[in-house]
């Protein structure tokens, strides 16, 4: 029987391309594993599939009697919904520990890098597998995405050094400016729903008693947004109310300016003016050299739910 290796709903490049390195040093490794996708490929992760000639992994969201590996994520809002009748047989990820359990030993591999790929990259040399060249070149731009090209204030010495010595296994010299190329891709949000622009990014977090939903667009110029915050708004109200959440927020983060306008429909928005310390006006405000929703936004959440 096969081995499931997956990351978070709404898959982003660290989940996508995570699970198929991963896959690939456990058959290097002798096991027998598949990687699988819980949701749509977003278009950055489409380019980079594309230029390293990958095929997307297979959709699966059912995991019931199955062995699975997950990469990056522990939180079981962010699983499949059958994940308590899964075998978790490890966690590879880079966030905070979230709420999954496992009734057997597991493989853990949780570090605090800026990206579940740089700790797979760690694997592969701990193990001493060379990593071929289309898949480094994945896991490379996976790195690169999630650190926001090293701006991220989670990005640490591990991540640029895995990076490099991903860039050196391609033969990409300015793979900077490969990561720029991507975060234009990303920039590109006109050809998307307002909903499809809520949800590209977006995870779930149970915080006490609330639920509590936080969406995420990277690009480099803010003014894409100009006029459409208001349709925004529509788009949040409506996943709000479909899935009876607290508070819906969307982080509209440039990253040439580094910072996030953050976009708020809660119940209580005075809970968000107290965690950020700062005022709202008309549901909005700007956080300076905000980027990163794990290190910068949720653990001030954490603290007050
Ligand atoms: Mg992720
Ligand atoms: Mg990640
Ligand atoms: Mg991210």
């Amino acid at each position: 029987m096969a081995t499931y290796i997956f990351g978070h709903t709404t898959p982003d490049s660290d989940s996508i391309v995570g699970a198929i390195a991963l896959s690939y040093l456990k058959q290097e490794l002798g096991e027998d594993t598949i990687a699988v996708r819980q949701g749509e490929i977003n278009p950055e992760t489409a380019f980079i599939l594309e230029r390293f000639n990958f095929q997307a992994p297979e959709l699966k969201t059912s995991f019931a009697g199955e062995d699975v590996y997950l990469v990056d994520f522990s939180d079981l809002a962010q699983s499949p919904a059958d994940i308590k009748e899964a075998n978790i047989l490890g966690i590879v990820d880079h966030h905070k520990l979230g709420d999954i359990t496992t009734s057997t030993p597991l493989e853990c591999w949780i570090r605090p890098v800026g990206c579940s790929n740089t700790i797979i990259k760690q694997m592969f040399d701990y193990h001493n597998i060379t990593i071929p060249k289309d898949i480094a070149g994945m896991m490379m731009c996976a790195i690169l995405s999630d650190t926001v090209i090293y701006k991220s204030p989670t990005s640490t010495k591990e991540d640029t050094k895995a990076c490099k010595e991903l860039a050196d296994i391609v033969g990409i010299e300015d793979f900077k400016a490969l990561g720029m190329e991507m975060f234009i891709v990303k920039s590109n949000v006109l050809s998307a729903t307002k909903r499809e622009l809520v949800l590209r990014d977006f995870k779930d977090f149970n915080m006490g008693q609330a639920k509590i939903g936080v969406g995420q667009l990277e690009v480099v110029d803010l003014s894409v947004f100009d006029n459409m915050k208001e349709e925004l708004f529509e788009a949040m109200q409506q996943i709000k109310e479909e899935g009876e959440r607290h508070t819906v927020l969307l982080l509209l983060t440039d990253i040439m300016v580094v910072g996030s306008q953050l976009l708020v429909l809660s119940d209580d928005g005075s809970k968000i003016e107290e965690a950020f310390n700062v005022k709202l006006e008309n549901n909005q405000v700007w956080l300076d050299k905000v980027l990163s929703r794990k290190k910068q936004i949720i653990p001030f959440l954490e603290k007050l739910f």
